[in-house]
């Protein structure tokens, strides 16, 4: 067998460089070789892959992190997969020690690492991998079902932080592919109405034709007279899938209601109103990566009660990479799968 594979490396600048690497081995007790058959194109790639970047990376690495795959070879202590299982990757590997760690907030971990960012990922055909980080999710869930496994961790992960009731009204900010998470999510837990704002047509075109939402075009119509026309007090809970839109998502939700600030923008501020959180009694919610959502996850996945791979619009060659990246980066794909 050759002992090498053909891998695009983040070589910085938003450049991508296909080396040959060796392909990697188990070396300490707790890894796990995977055959990776698939990896999803993140928001977090496009950002490492942005000029300047909007997400860090270490230089050297194969980036991705939402990849699925086969165990091919296990380390000595590895005793909760085998050989044959197919698994889902949770990239951060948190210390364990540090102060968050200890209080049991492993997403606020301040000294953690990640695949696909200061470690080697999954747009590769071999990975190496700690058992921590992997899940067993069964066969009967589709590869591509199984490839939106991470972002949909964060989805589970934010609605643990500011439950949705069946029959609420949602609104959600940002129609792109994580607000489609969130729509269907929201759906299947029995949102009674699910509008989703955004400028692109391409986007609005899939919440309503995909999804089942209600699209709201903010550039050709007032957001927040939409909600009131289609709610008459408005949202019972809105989500920022995008990052700077608090203020906007102040006027949507109905007293009493929530917010839950869900997309990441670290160089934005807002002004807001805060009389109005006071006054009608609102709920202001941060919500980052999730605090353990893994295993409900892989639970819902495999209930099959989401069709998540309607997302996936475009699957691609490994060799194809940068034109996924651009296609997601333009607008013109939900989201791209890179095929190994
Ligand atoms: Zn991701
Ligand atoms: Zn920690």
């Amino acid at each position: 067998m050759n002992n090498t594979m053909s891998v695009p490396i983040f070589v910085g600048d938003g450049r991508l460089e296909t080396q040959h690497r060796p392909i990697p081995a188990v070396q300490h007790d707790d890894d796990v070789l995977i055959a990776i058959e698939a990896c999803g194109i993140c928001g977090t790639d496009l950002n490492i892959l942005a000029v300047p970047p909007a997400h860090k990376a270490k230089l050297g690495i194969v980036i991705g992190h939402e990849g699925v795959g086969h165990v091919m070879a296990v380390g000595a202590s590895v005793n909760g997969l085998k050989i044959g299982d197919r698994v889902v990757i949770a990239p951060r590997l948190t210390c364990g020690r540090c102060e968050y760690c200890r209080r049991g907030l492993d997403n606020q971990c301040t000294n953690y690492q990640t695949i696909g960012t200061t470690l080697d990922g999954a747009f590769a055909p071999w990975l190496v991998a700690p058992e921590r980080a992997l899940f067993k999710i069964a066969e009967h869930v589709s590869r591509d079902d199984a490839a939106l496994f991470e972002p949909l961790s964060c989805v589970v992960g934010a609605f643990a932080r500011a439950p949705l009731h069946a029959g609420d009204r949602v609104c959600i900010i940002g129609a792109g592919p994580m607000g489609a998470l969130f729509a269907q999510h929201a759906l299947a837990q029995g949102a009674a109405q699910v509008l989703m704002a955004d400028v692109a047509p391409y986007r609005l075109d899939f919440a309503r034709d995909v999804l089942g939402a209600t699209p709201v075009n903010v550039k050709e119509a007032d957001l927040a007279q939409t909600v009131m026309n289609a709610t008459g007090i408005g949202c019972d809970l809105v989500i920022d899938a995008v990052g700077n839109q608090l203020p906007t998502a102040l006027n949507l939700a109905r007293r009493g209601g929530t917010v839950l600030l869900f997309g990441l923008r670290p160089n934005d501020t807002q002004q807001v109103k805060q009389y109005s959180i006071t006054r009608h009694d609102l709920s202001v919610i941060g919500a980052f990566v999730g605090l353990n959502p893994f295993v409900q996850t892989v639970q819902l996945l495999e209930s099959g009660r989401i069709a998540l791979s309607k997302l996936i619009t475009h699957r691609l060659p490994l060799s194809e990479l940068a034109q996924g990246v651009e296609l997601m980066r333009s607008g013109h794909g939900m989201k791209v799968l890179i095929e190994m």
